[in-house]
């Protein structure tokens, strides 16, 4: 076994909760050599639409009998009970060990829950063709521990302390990463889907703080935030972007999809009776995400459209696309050429 103190010192170096979980399934691995070994995390916060997604992997994992041969892929996200030793390993928050006979993936299998500061949201599975032995359960544990309190760390960093929601500062780097895996870019992943960004912008607002209060204002945008995360899929991120405003990376094949998921949402939200304050409505404006955007220009084009909605009514769905069609908008603001970077 490699120098444990090593492992830690490697895990901290990082200030990226992706780059965390990628570093300890390294470390890990150096330390334990094991056949494969990976990060189960939970998405979606209601337990009927929680789903496993695979955040970190290493060597060949075996899952469901069969190996699994990419990272994470939309298929892999699947319902909680489709894994049952994981689920109780998260759900009763216990290390559970199993040997190659009882674990179902011909492999000795030691899963490990990760917490949060709210319970576990995740398993560490390591597949071995030997058990680990009693000193390397101990170390694994001792690790984890220290992961998990830097895990937690950098999670507060990048949310949102009202709704949960990811914060602004996280929204650049997100952005970078999305934009650079889009279709016809050289990064692109076989079979990548389009992006876009849509600013959802809660109409008269002010008024709803000068007629309630502050403290029911503030319950309004949470109930916002919750039906948006219901609302949007697993792989789709949602944030606030301070105030009464929240911005979605949505990951469309068209931007036809986009206008219809988007309309639910608006629909949805018109219809929601909200407690003491009755009807809400939001307006929401949307762009497609092009290659060589940043994030300010991607932002400035739907911000633009959420603008037209306000002009033309409230309560409305506006696209930039749209709005260069009908002349409310030019042409350049959405071709963006290529940043140079030297
Ligand atoms: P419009 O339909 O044009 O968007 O009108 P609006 O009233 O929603 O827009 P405006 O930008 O004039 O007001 C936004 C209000 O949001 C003002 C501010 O008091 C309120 N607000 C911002 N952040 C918070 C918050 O965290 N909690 C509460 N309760 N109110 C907030
Ligand atoms: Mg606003
Ligand atoms: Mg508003």
């Amino acid at each position: 076994m490699s120098d444990p103190v090593e492992s830690l010192a490697a895990l901290t170096i990082h200030r990226d909760l992706d780059a965390l979980d990628s570093a300890l399934v390294h470390s890990l691995a150096e330390l334990l050599q094991p056949t494969a070994i990976a990060i189960h995390r939970v998405v979606g916060l209601h337990q009927t639409s929680s789903r496993w997604s695979v955040s970190a992997r290493l060597g060949r994992l075996v899952t469901f009998g069969r190996p699994a041969e990419r990272a994470t892929l939309d298929d892999e996200l699947s319902p909680l009970h489709a894994l049952p030793a994981h689920q109780t390993c998260l759900e009763t928050a216990t290390v559970r060990s199993f040997d190659a006979a009882s674990s179902g993936v011909g492999l000795d299998m030691t899963l490990f829950p990760l917490g949060s500061t709210g319970g576990p949201v995740a398993v560490l599975e390591i597949q071995s063709h030997r058990p680990l032995e009693p000193h390397e359960m101990q170390t694994v544990a001792s690790i984890l521990r220290v992961f998990q309190n830097f895990w937690n760390v950098l999670d507060e960093s990048e949310r949102d302390t009202l709704t949960g929601l990811l914060n602004r500062k996280t929204f650049d780097d997100a952005f970078f990463k999305t934009a650079h895996a889009l279709p016809g870019t050289a990064s692109a992943a076989p079979g990548a889907t389009g992006c876009w960004i849509a600013v959802f912008d809660i109409d008269h607002f002010k008024s709803v703080n000068d007629r309630f209060g502050h403290l029911i204002g503030d319950e309004v945008l949470l109930l916002v935030a919750r039906m948006l995360r219901e609302m949007f899929r697993h792989h789709d991120r949602l944030y606030r972007f301070g105030g009464e405003e929240f911005v979605v990376l949505l990951r469309c094949d068209s931007e036809a999809d986009a206008s219809r998921a988007l309309e639910r949402v608006r629909e949805r939200m018109a219809h929601h009776p909200f407690p003491q304050v009755g009807r809400v409505t939001v307006s929401i404006g949307f762009a497609q995400v092009l290659p060589g955007d940043t994030p300010s220009t991607a932002f400035g084009r739907a911000d633009k459209a959420v603008y037209h909605a306000k002009q033309t009514g409230r309560n409305r769905v506006c696209s930039h696309a749209d709005l260069v069609t009908q002349g409310h908008a030019c042409e350049q603001e959405s071709a963006v050429g290529e940043v140079e970077l030297f």
